[in-house]
């Protein structure tokens, strides 16, 4: 059973008040996590005491820099279960990923009249690439629907699965809602007619197991920030036959067999796609995070997580004038609601007062919001070093802010 009290003291940011002296109640991990002390240790001891690039020099500290960069490869294959260390690239986030998928493997594969899918609970990193590619290319881009529960409406998957449709991309978890979705279920269906499956693990990676080969995935992508790793680092993982296939994913140094002025050859593998000096202390930061999340186990992980969601989902549901949006099947640790009367952004702000950190606003979500018919939520999301005391905390200035808003 996870101490989270326990685990909390390995967080530096707790060990400090709010400027206004209050002790700092965390509740937008969503957004992104803090940091343990053996995160923040990787980066600073690469800085301090053996800074150095990677790959290319035969010097120390360079070649222990690389051993560790190389390690930290073979550390997120088995974390997500790649079948091997040449699909996995690193890159600078969930974003990055997204982008450099729709840039530079699906649009030399789209034409005009061909369709791609997606879903309407996405992140707007998982919905403009492909919408920008769609308008340019003169493709569709088909939206698949959720139900009122905010689960994907599964049976209209098959339904918009036709021949015309070259892609698909989805989000693991719902980032707004805490949906969650089943990918397996998805990948499946896609499978039977051969269509690459894309998705985005941002918001799953922390809580839930991830299994590449079990999901049978196409692409899955993933940010350092939101697995108690450092910003600026993320994960490409991608099946090696669409790595080989695909052209350079950025053009630069280290990424080439021969260079002439008019043109040049590319290696195969992993290289190829990480041209110019990588995020090292960003990718040491990750096999960081990586060890510590590990260090607790994944299922202790997601138990607790879940047991704190509940019990957070049962008290905002006891309450009266708060209305919690979405009540899927499956359900990962973020919750959305809404006050009767109180806007979203007056009662985060409210809570900063009292030293909770909410996320108040579309989320980045903005379709989604359309869909639920509220300009905004009040978004609560968790991470290992919460408690159900925060969960307390905030239902008692809650209780305050109806008291005094509404
Ligand atoms: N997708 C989802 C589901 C997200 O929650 C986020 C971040 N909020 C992103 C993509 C973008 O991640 P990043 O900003 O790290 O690139």
């Amino acid at each position: 059973m996870i101490n989270a009290e326990k685990l909390k003291l390995q967080f530096p940011i707790f060990n400090q008040k709010t400027p206004s002296g209050l002790d700092l109640t965390y509740l937008d991990n969503g957004a992104t996590c803090h940091k343990p002390q053996s995160v923040i240790d990787a980066i600073s001891d690469f800085y301090s005491k053996g800074y150095s690039t990677v790959g290319r020099a035969s010097y120390w500290p360079s070649s222990e820099t690389t051993v560790a960069f190389r390690e930290v490869r073979k550390l997120v294959t088995e974390f997500i279960n790649a079948p091997s260390e040449d699909e996995v690239v690193f890159n600078f986030g969930t974003t990055d990923g997204i982008n450099k998928i729709a840039n530079t493997f699906l649009r030399p594969r789209l034409s005009a009249g061909d369709e791609v899918i997606t879903t309407e609970m996405e992140h707007h990193a998982n919905l403009l690439p492909w919408q920008q590619l769609c308008i340019e290319k003169g493709a569709k881009l088909s939206i698949l629907p959720i139900l009122d529960t905010g689960d994907l409406d599964y049976e209209s998957f098959e339904t918009l699965l036709n021949d015309r449709v070259k892609f698909v991309a989805l989000t693991a978890v719902s980032n707004a809602l805490g949906v969650k979705n089943d990918l397996k279920r998805i990948c499946a269906i896609a499978r039977k007619k051969n269509i690459p499956v894309f998705i985005d693990a941002a918001q799953s990676v922390s809580h839930d197991e991830v299994d590449v080969q079990d999901i049978d995935c196409d692409f899955l992508v993933f940010s350092g920030h939101k697995i108690y790793g450092p910003t600026g680092v993320g994960v490409l993982y991608a099946k090696k036959k669409w790595l080989d296939a695909m052209m350079p994913l950025s053009y630069g140094g280290g990424i080439v067999k021969e260079v002439q002025l008019q043109e040049s050859t590319f290696v195969d593998g992993v290289a190829r796609h990480e041209g110019g000096t990588p995020n090292i202390a960003g990718v040491l930061g990750l096999g960081a995070a990586i060890r510590f999340v590990q260090s607790i186990g994944m299922h202790e992980i997601h138990s607790y997580l879940m047991d704190i969601t509940d019990y957070a989902k049962t008290k905002l549901n006891e309450m009266d004038g708060i209305k919690v949006l979405g009540n899927p099947v499956h359900q990962a640790p973020t919750l959305s609601f809404v006050m009767d009367g109180v806007h979203p952004h007056d009662l985060s702000t409210f809570l900063n007062e009292k030293g909770i950190c909410i996320r108040a606003g579309h989320h980045c979500a903005q379709p989604l919001m359309k869909k639920l018919k509220v300009p905004a939520t009040t978004r609560m999301s968790l991470a290992i070093y919460n408690t159900k005391a925060d969960i307390d905390k905030l239902i008692e200035v809650l209780k305050e802010t109806q008291a005094f808003l509404s």
